[in-house]
């Protein structure tokens, strides 16, 4: 399935953040919990057309869509060079599909920022800075490694030039301390471009871990976009109440949901996920997908048979099913549509499959 790193300079609240995301799901679970080890956690992705849809197939359980988050240990200035632990942050990030920085915005002098900096005073800009700059240079050092082969393969076979030479406008890119995603690229370019492993091409979520009186105050963009502020530290108290206590404590706080599933939600749509539904007696369960993907692909991400032996989809958009009481209110008016081989899921449809096996 896919995952998102969880990475940011020692002392920002990483461990924190991930242990709360955990934890919660621990607590929370009604469908089997995985850890698959210690440094990752599957995370329910909060999703309320569940429960309207749950009120009206009454169904055994709820079942929610979910997201990977890997805990990966502090990235350090020099990494990219391969000092002390830093090859191995860089592997482990390179297996990820997505990145969430934690960037410490909150001032405690009892927390170091890092050795020799105190805790009254942060730098988000900087911080962020820093591990762009490590990222960078890693993704640097990673086209320089590969260049002299790909410039071979080019001269055997016409066919692999692009990829060369995309490789070698991204050095360029780089070198001006330019992120590879902001770079413009041709269809085929960024397809090429996929095989050459770079850090800074995968998506980053930045998260501000604030101090409990900035989570309303506007952030100032980083990077172009405007960070997620959660406080961990309320977010790991959180996770050790019980739901009604916790309810409480969010309302107390002013907040209308627990930061950690707007993270979540924000770390779904960043990898380009949306949800399909399946609707029955036994269970109501969330499905994941790729934005774009048809029918086919959809049932085979049920069971590997459905895609195979896909025959048709039966397909009821979210609004026409909660609108007309479900199904049968939804035949009645004519909403359930018969879907071929190249039907492109809508996010929430709900569905059936007919297949062969
Ligand atoms: P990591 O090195 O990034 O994994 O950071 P940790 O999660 O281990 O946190 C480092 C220290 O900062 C710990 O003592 C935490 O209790 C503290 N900390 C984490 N989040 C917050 C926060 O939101 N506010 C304050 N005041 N302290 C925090």
């Amino acid at each position: 399935s896919l995952s998102i790193g969880i990475v940011g300079l020692p002392n920002v609240g990483k461990s924190t953040l991930f242990t709360a995301l955990t934890k919660k799901t621990g607590l929370a679970a009604n469908y089997p919990f995985a850890t698959i080890d210690p440094n990752v956690g599957i995370v329910d992705v909060p999703d309320s057309r569940l429960q309207k849809l749950a009120d009206i197939v009454n169904p055994g359980r709820i079942v929610p869509a979910t997201v990977e988050f890997v805990d990966i240990a502090g990235l350090v200035k020099g990494a990219n060079e391969g000092e002390g632990l830093g090859n191995q942050f860089l592997a482990n990030i390179r297996e990820t599909d997505a990145i969430c920085e934690v960037v410490r915005y909150f001032k405690d002098p009892n927390v170091m920022r890092e050795v020799g900096r105190t805790g009254e005073f942060v730098d988000p800009a900087g911080d962020a800075d820093t591990i762009m700059t490590e990222l960078i240079l890693a993704d640097m050092g990673t086209l320089e490694k590969q260049l002299p082969k790909l410039e071979k393969e080019a001269k055997r076979d016409k066919e692999l030039m692009p990829k060369f030479e995309v490789a070698k406008r991204l050095l360029a890119w780089l070198n001006e301390g330019k992120r590879a995603a902001s770079m413009e690229m041709t269809d085929e370019e960024r397809a090429a471009a996929k095989g050459l492993f770079l850090l800074t091409m995968k998506p980053i979520l930045y998260v501000a871990n604030v101090d409990e009186d900035m989570l309303n105050e506007d952030l100032a963009p980083i990077d172009g976009v405007k960070p997620l502020p959660i406080c961990a530290k309320i977010e790991a108290e959180l996770s050790e109440l019980d739901p009604e206590d916790a309810a409480d404590y969010l309302e107390s706080l002013g907040l209308e949901q627990p930061g950690l599933d707007v993270l979540a939600q924000a770390a779904y749509k960043l990898l380009g996920l949306q949800s399909f539904f399946t609707a029955g007696e036994m269970e109501v369960k969330a499905w994941t997908v790729r934005r774009g993907a048809t029918a086919p692909q959809a049932a085979g991400v049920i069971h590997t048979d459905f895609e195979r032996g896909f025959i048709k989809a039966e397909v009821i958009g979210y609004d026409d099913y909660i609108e007309l009481g479900g199904e049968q209110g939804a035949k009645a008016a004519g909403k359930l549509r018969i879907e071929g081989k190249e039907y492109v899921m809508a996010d929430g449809d709900v569905v059936h499959f007919r297949f062969n096996v």
